[in-house]
């Protein structure tokens, strides 16, 4: 039954049996109040009259049978009881008779004896009354007893049922709620009745069932999209590593662990700093992540990894995950992903490449060499004499023959940087001696173009710690760019400073200078800055950079574009 019908019939009866029970006891106390008027109008008022006539009557005076005539008219309009009609007229009779014959004593007698049988009369009529009245009053108390019960009874029933009717289904509801808010979609409510509670209690349920329905599809949904995800990263040929914002390997492809050398269970679930300490590609791979290092632009050499006996080249890329939180402004870092790119292909055919310019300009160095050797004999007047055109000729085939020397020098010290084979011999050297040499080298071509040298020098400079042969080479090679990039009769200024544990060469020119953009990317192997026409391979910086580092010291580049280049170097003092 619904709650709203059962409210509606339990305080309607209630309502009704109050009605009833105020209309029983209007009804019984209006009988008792007609009874007991009945008793106090008929019956009492006729004993009133007959006690007033028997006084009158026993007084005997005239005033008193006036009074008692008037007792007698009262009683004659007041006959309620059987018999009393007659008994009162007989009164009447006698009095009348006893008025004209007043000694005649058979009158009074007669008198008295009726006016007696007339209160006997009444009184027995207020005795049988009262007795009506106390039956009424007895059905009075029943039936309102009656009705007072049931009130009681529907009442109480009312007060045992209805609350907990109420109060327990809301009870159950509010829990399964509860249950459903902490995602406990498998939570159902089980009320049997037909009331509003059961149609609650089979919408929630529908609800819950949708729920569920919806988590286990998203769920189903979820872990579908990951077991591609993870087939995707399996089979990747390249190894492939996640980590979490802690540094712990949340998964790893099987190129990966085939890599590693560690197995599943090793590397999954596992602190990469723990790893670290007992495996030497893990460490190589979070270095940068470990020391918060951020990667500069600067190409990382590829990680050489020997797995499967065979040597394997890596080139690593370490990508950030952050992301934004639902409701949340900010992103935040969730993870690391490292990428290792297998370049051992191109490795091995750089390798190759690498070696065939070795001995390709190592095989071009001897014939240039005799063909340096035969212009100078050519050049020698015993052997003959050369006219102007054949001297030219032979001035254009030294340059050229130069030039290619030239060429197969950088070639080949190229060729050392890229198979990371620089022999240095790095001894105390004097750094004003290096200068010198390189100022003498590079003398003719300054010549040429009537440039002139500034040198400043304090006397008493360091030594430096540096191998000679490199850095000759390396000055050689700026001042030779200063006198390229120069204008005619323009002078380049050569400068050595030195620090408290450092010494500093520069090489300044007054040239075109280098525009902003191109400035860090002159150090890059064969690139040249677009539009130079100068005849050069791009190398010699690149080799200066490599053979200036490789000794420990540096070397950077000040340039305004239209008004020339500094170039220094910075090498440490010998100790
Ligand atoms: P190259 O053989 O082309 O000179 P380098 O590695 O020595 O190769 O120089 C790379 C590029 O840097 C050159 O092509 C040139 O454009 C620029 N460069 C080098 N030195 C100077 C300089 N002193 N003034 C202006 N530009 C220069």
């Amino acid at each position: 039954m619904k709650i709203k019908t059962k409210l509606t019939l339990g305080v309607g009866l209630l309502f009704l049996l109050i009605i009833l029970l105020s209309i029983v006891g209007a009804k019984y106390i209006n009988e008792l109040k007609a009874d007991t008027e009945n008793i106090l109008v008929a019956n009492y008022n006729s004993l009133e009259y007959s006690r007033n006539m028997l006084v009158a009557f026993d007084d005997g005076s005239e005033k008193a049978l006036q009074k008692f005539d008037v007792n007698l008219q009262n009683q004659e309009k007041n006959i309620t009881e059987i018999g009393e009609k007659e008994t009162t007229s007989e009164i009447r009779n006698n009095f009348e008779q006893y008025k004209s014959n007043k000694f005649d004593s058979s009158f009074q007698a007669s008198i008295r004896k009726d006016i007696f049988r007339l209160m006997d009369m009444n009184m027995q009529a207020i005795q049988r009354k009262s007795e009506v009245a106390k039956a009424t009053a007895d059905k009075a108390v029943f039936w309102i007893a009656i009705t007072g019960t049931m009130c009681f009874l529907i009442a109480f029933v009312l007060l045992v049922n209805l609350p907990s009717n109420i109060a327990n289904p809301i009870k159950e509801l509010t829990e399964s709620i509860k249950q459903i808010a902490a995602k406990n979609y498998s939570e159902r409510v089980h009320f049997e009745s037909h009331s509003e509670f059961g149609q609650l209690a089979r919408s929630f349920n529908t609800m819950a069932e949708k729920l569920e329905e919806y988590n286990n599809s998203n769920l189903a949904k979820l872990m579908m999209e990951k077991r591609r995800i993870e087939a995707l990263i399996n089979n990747m040929h390249d190894p492939v590593i996640g980590l979490d914002e802690n540094l712990k390997v949340i998964f790893a492809n099987e190129e990966a662990i085939k890599i590693s050398g560690l197995t599943h269970t090793e590397l999954i679930g596992k602190l990469a700093q723990e790893l670290a300490i007992k495996n030497d590609l893990i460490r190589s791979l979070i270095q940068d992540l470990i020391i918060g290092e951020t990667d500069n632009g600067q190409k990382q050499e590829p990680i050489k990894i020997f797995s499967e006996n065979k040597e394997s080249y890596f080139e690593k890329e370490t990508l950030h995950i952050s992301i934004t939180p639902t409701g949340e402004a900010n992103s935040r870092l969730v993870g690391h992903v490292i990428f290792l790119r297998n370049v051992t292909t191109y490795k091995e055919l750089d390798f190759a490449k690498t070696n065939f310019i070795a001995t390709v300009s190592h095989e071009f160095k001897t014939p240039i060499s005799s063909i340096k050797m035969s212009l100078q004999l050519l050049e020698n007047e015993q052997i003959g004499k050369l006219n102007d055109e054949q001297k030219n000729l032979i001035d254009s085939i030294k340059d050229d023959a130069n030039r290619l020397l030239k060429i197969t020098g950088e070639l080949l010290n190229m060729t050392q940087v890229e198979s990371g084979n620089i022999q240095l011999s790095i001894l105390p050297s004097d750094p004003k001696e290096i200068l010198l040499y390189a100022i003498n080298a590079t003398k003719t071509q300054a010549d040429q173009k009537q440039i002139n040298f500034e040198i400043n020098c304090p006397d008493n400079i360091s030594k430096i710690q540096a191998d000679n042969e490199k850095t000759a080479w390396v000055l050689t090679n700026l001042i030779s760019n200063a006198i390229r990039y120069s204008y005619d009769n323009a002078t380049i200024y050569l400068a050595i400073q030195q620090t408290s544990n450092q010494v500093q060469i520069s090489v300044r020119d007054t040239g075109q200078g280098i525009a902003p953009q191109y400035k860090d990317k002159i150090f890059d192997r064969y690139f040249r800055v677009p539009g130079t026409k100068k005849e050069g391979t791009g190398l010699g910086l690149a080799i200066s950079k490599e053979f200036i580092e490789a000794q420990g010291g540096r070397i950077n580049v000040e340039s305004e574009f239209g008004a020339g280049s500094t170039f220094t170097l910075t090498l440490n003092k010998a100790t």
